[in-house]
C-alpha cells in the first residue's frame, strides 16, 4: 500500500518574481511532489504578480513531472476575450481544471475586472466551454471580510456552487469548529460540493498576523500571545507552529475532511514536517 495516499493533499504556490524565487519554487515542488499530492495550484495576480505569471508558472511546473497543476483565475483576469485567450492556452496544454475567484485587486492595477463576482466568471467559463472545465472555488468559514452576515456568506457560496463547481477550498483558519460549523450550515443549505480545508502552517508571527488581518481569519488570543512570547526566536516559533498545525490537521482528518490544501508560500519544510507527521 502506498502509505503517502491516506488522505487527499494539494499544495498552493505563487508565481516567482525573481530567478532566485524560481529556484526556490522548483526545489519546493520537487520535495512536495514526493508526498504524492492530488494537485498543485498556482495563484493568480495575488500579491501584485502579473497576469501572465500564472500561466508561465503552471506550464513550467508541468515540465517537471509534477502532479496535475491547477491555475487560479480571478475576475481581475481582464476582458472576456483575454480570459478566453488564457483558457484556450490552457486547453491546448491539456489543462481543464481552474480555481475560479473574484480575486483581490492587485496593487497597481487600480480597477476591478469585467465580472463582479466569482459566480459570473464561472457562468462565463461554462457557457463558453460547455462540459470542459472542472471548477474549484474559494470559501470562507470565518466569513469573507466584505460579506455582511453569515447568512449572506452561505447564500453567495451556494450561488457560486450552483453555477457549476466541483470542489471548494476554504480560506485558512486556526479554529476547527469554525470549519465544522460552516460545513454543517452549507449541508443544511443543500450545498453538496466537497469543502477542503485550506491550511497555512505557522512559520512566522508577523507575516501570519498580517495575512489574518487581510483575509478575515481569526487568530485566537491564546495563540497570538503564545507566538508573541517567542519574540525573535524563529526556531521556537517554527517548532511550535508545526506542532500546532499537526494537531489542527489531525482534528480535521479525524472528522473525515475530504483532504487538506496547504498554502505553502513556496516553501517546503513546514508543510513536509506536518504531512510526514500525519502520515
Ligand atoms: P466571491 O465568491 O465572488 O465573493 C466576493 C465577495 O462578494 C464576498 O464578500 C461575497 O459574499 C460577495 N458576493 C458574492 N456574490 C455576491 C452577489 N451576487 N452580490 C453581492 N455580494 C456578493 N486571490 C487572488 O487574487 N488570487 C488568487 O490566486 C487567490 N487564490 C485563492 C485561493 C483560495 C482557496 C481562497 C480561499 C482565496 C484565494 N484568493 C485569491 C483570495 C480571494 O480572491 C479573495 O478572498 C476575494 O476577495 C474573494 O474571492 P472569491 O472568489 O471568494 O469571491
Amino acid at each position: 500500500m502506498n502509505k503517502q495516499k491516506q488522505f487527499g493533499l494539494s499544495f498552493e504556490f505563487f508565481p516567482p518574481k525573481t530567478p532566485e524565487q524560481k529556484v526556490i519554487l522548483l526545489d519546493t515542488q520537487e520535495k512536495l511532489r514526493k508526498l504524492n499530492p492530488d494537485f498543485f495550484s498556482v495563484t493568480f495576480g495575488a500579491g501584485g504578480s502579473t497576469i501572465t505569471a500564472t500561466a508561465e508558472t503552471v506550464l513550467e511546473l508541468k515540465t517537471h513531472e509534477t502532479p496535475k497543476v491547477i491555475p487560479h483565475l480571478s475576475c481581475m483576469g481582464g476582458t472576456p476575450q483575454e480570459i478566453e485567450d488564457l483558457l484556450n492556452q490552457y486547453i491546448q496544454h491539456g489543462i481543464t481544471d481552474i480555481l475560479a475567484l473574484r480575486g483581490d485587486v492587485p496593487s497597481g492595477m487600480g480597477s476591478v475586472g469585467y465580472f463582479r463576482y466569482a459566480n459570473e466568471l464561472i457562468e462565463f467559463i461554462h457557457e463558453k466551454y460547455p462540459n470542459t472545465f472542472n471548477i474549484t472555488v474559494g470559501c470562507y468559514p470565518e466569513i469573507h471580510p466584505e460579506t455582511e452576515s453569515f447568512e449572506s456568506e452561505i447564500k453567495y457560496f451556494k450561488q457560486k456552487v450552483d453555477a457549476g463547481v466541483n470542489r471548494a477550498i476554504t480560506q485558512f483558519f486556526f479554529n476547527p469548529d469554525a470549519y465544522f460549523n460552516y460545513v454543517d450550515h452549507c449541508e443544511k443549505a443543500g450545498i453538496d460540493t466537497p469543502i477542503t480545508p485550506g491550511i497555512m502552517p505557522i512559520t512566522n508571527f508577523s507575516n501570519i498576523k498580517r495575512f489574518c488581518g487581510f483575509c478575515g481569519t481569526d487568530m485566537p488570543r491564546w495563540l497570538q500571545y503564545k507566538l508573541q512570547s517567542y519574540g525573535d526566536d524563529r526556531k521556537s516559533i517554527q517548532q511550535f507552529g508545526t506542532e500546532f498545525t499537526i494537531k489542527l490537521c489531525q482534528q480535521l482528518l479525524d472528522q473525515g475532511v475530504p483532504g487538506i490544501h496547504f498554502y505553502t508560500l513556496n516553501r517546503a519544510k513546514a508543510t513536509l514536517d506536518v504531512v510526514e507527521a500525519l502520515q
